[in-house]
């Protein structure tokens, strides 16, 4: 079986692969993991969009959960997504793949703002973009962030690497009977509240025909795998 191959991808991580065994935070090693396996990805001549979670720091709903303004948690989890960013970045520098940040959160001393006219020049140069702070408003996630991103980039797919394989009929930890989903319609995920992607993230990719690949990032060599066409994945995508 032979998928499409694409030309310029946007790869969403959840925060949560950055802090590898840990129960928190950035672990620098699984971050340099991470970033190898950018790196082959990019080397297969992929034009790259990099959009990274911050629920490994903060999540503005965990943040209201405990009596705290969501909106105000909110913004706290969109500063977390620039602190991932920035380790990100750093963690590519260093095997030597050029890389900008752009934030949807102004902050100038440590990146540029989101310019997409300014980002579509930094991919023809072969540079790794990676967009931070989700859609820059409280209320969305960076699953959004990168619905959004990958749309206005005008990007072939988006990728989702997460701790699961893909996507269940079920919760597989809950239930031994789960079957994962080789391909299933958006509509499918919208109306059985499948968990991909929150809602508005899937519609946003459903009307602009952007197909989700969900795979695990956890497996060494699976990101090149799926790019390949093989590997264990779903992909989220019209009529399936
Ligand atoms: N967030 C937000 N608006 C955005 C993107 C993110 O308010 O456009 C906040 C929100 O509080 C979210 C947190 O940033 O919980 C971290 O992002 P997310 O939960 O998407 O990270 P992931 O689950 O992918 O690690």
């Amino acid at each position: 079986m032979s998928s499409p191959r694409y030309k310029r991808i946007l790869l969403k991580l959840s925060g949560e692969v950055l802090m590898g065994n840990q129960q928190f935070g950035i672990d620098p090693e699984f971050v340099a993991e991470l970033a190898r396996e950018v790196k082959a990805a990019k080397e297969t001549g992929l034009e790259l969009c990099l959009v990274i979670g911050g629920g490994n720091i903060f999540r503005g709903m965990a943040g209201a959960a405990k009596g705290m303004d969501r909106a105000q948690a909110d913004y706290m989890g969109m500063l977390a997504t620039i602190m991932n960013a920035l380790a990100m970045q750093n963690a590519l520098e260093q095997l030597g793949v050029d890389t900008r940040v752009q934030s949807a959160i102004q902050m100038d001393a440590v990146c540029e703002p989101v310019i997409r006219r300014r980002a579509e020049r930094h991919l023809q140069k072969g540079r790794v973009v990676i967009f931070a702070a989700g859609v820059g408003s409280p209320y969305f996630t960076t699953d959004s962030g990168a619905a959004l991103r990958a749309a206005e980039m005008n990007c072939d797919a988006l990728l989702k690497g997460t701790s699961v394989d893909g996507v269940y009929n079920a919760d597989p930890k809950k239930d031994s009977q789960a079957k994962r989903y080789k391909t299933v319609d958006y509509d499918t995920v919208l109306a059985d509240n499948l968990k991909v992607m929150d809602a508005s993230a899937v519609a946003l990719c459903r009307d602009n025909s952007i197909p989700i690949v969900v795979f695990s990032i956890r497996e060494k060599g699976n990101l090149a795998r799926v790019l390949a066409g093989e590997g264990t994945k779903t992909i989220v995508q019209k009529g399936a």
